[in-house]
């Protein structure tokens, strides 16, 4: 039986390495193949997949199957060999955009669920070059700019205090429910059996996440731009959120976008 060790949760600062394929086959680009020692996520939680290389060859998808994440390649298959040794080297500057937006995005929806009575989350998704997220979400009233500027204070004080972001393990939804009180939420959009992992925001949120972040909420520079969907109701927040090189302020409506 083949075996892959995934270490991108143990160890998401690790983006490059030397392992060993441990499986191969064929696939629509040519070759996928199997590391053992993966450091490769594929996409998922809204969180785009890992750009990089293996032995030099552009990764073009990564997905699960089977048990095992894969790496595909335009390759013929005698490129790869179940055994070789391969360089695996990721974009790790897109790495790390994702995990900043990441744990932004569990902040910015932690503020905003404090904020209105109700925020059904819709959508909480990284843009595949990890240039910014969108989040949509559904409220209790009418959303008004003042709302989305209260929200993104919120979130700002939450950067500078530079809270503490960790992953732990619970036994089921109900377990994380009585451990995590009010700091637990969870989105109607996923239904959750068993052991989940949770994204804590010390002293702040406990989400179920299957995604890689920031240690901390302090994630730089950001801005928060009100985001037009031409489906969206007065009930809609939508925002967009993308990190900055030096902080900036929306002063309002049509302002800054
Ligand atoms: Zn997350």
């Amino acid at each position: 039986m083949t075996k892959q060790q995934n270490l991108f949760y143990s160890n998401p600062d690790l983006t490059a390495t030397t392992t060993k394929i441990v499986a191969v086959r064929p696939h629509f680009f040519g070759v996928a193949i199997a590391l053992e020692h993966n450091i490769v996520r594929a996409s998922g939680g809204g969180e785009p997949r890992d750009l990089g290389t293996v032995d030099g060859m552009k990764i073009l998808h990564a997905e699960k199957q089977d048990g095992l994440t894969w790496t595909a390649h335009d390759a013929d298959a005698d490129r790869f060999a179940v055994g070789k040794t391969v360089d695996v080297v990721l974009d790790a500057e897109h790495r790390e955009h994702r995990r900043r937006l990441h744990t932004a995005t569990h902040l910015l929806i932690r503020c905003a669920y404090n904020h209105f009575s109700e925020f059904n989350v819709a959508v909480a998704d990284i843009e595949d070059d990890a240039s910014s997220a969108l989040i949509v979400a559904r409220t209790d009233r009418p959303v008004r700019s003042e709302d989305i500027s209260l929200v993104d204070r919120r979130m700002r004080s939450e950067v500078l205090n530079g809270r503490s972001v960790h992953a732990a393990k619970a036994k089921s939804v109900e377990h994380a429910e009585s451990e995590y009180g009010a700091l637990f939420r969870v989105s109607n959009r996923h239904a959750f059996r068993g052991r989940i992992r949770l994204i804590c925001i010390n002293g702040l949120d406990a989400n179920p996440c299957s995604g890689l972040h920031h240690p901390t909420t302090d994630i730089g520079p950001y801005k928060v731009v009100p985001e037009h969907l031409p489906e969206a109701d007065p009930y809609t927040f939508a925002v967009r959120l993308k990190p900055t090189g030096a902080w900036m302020y929306w002063f309002g409506e049509g302002v800054g976008t």
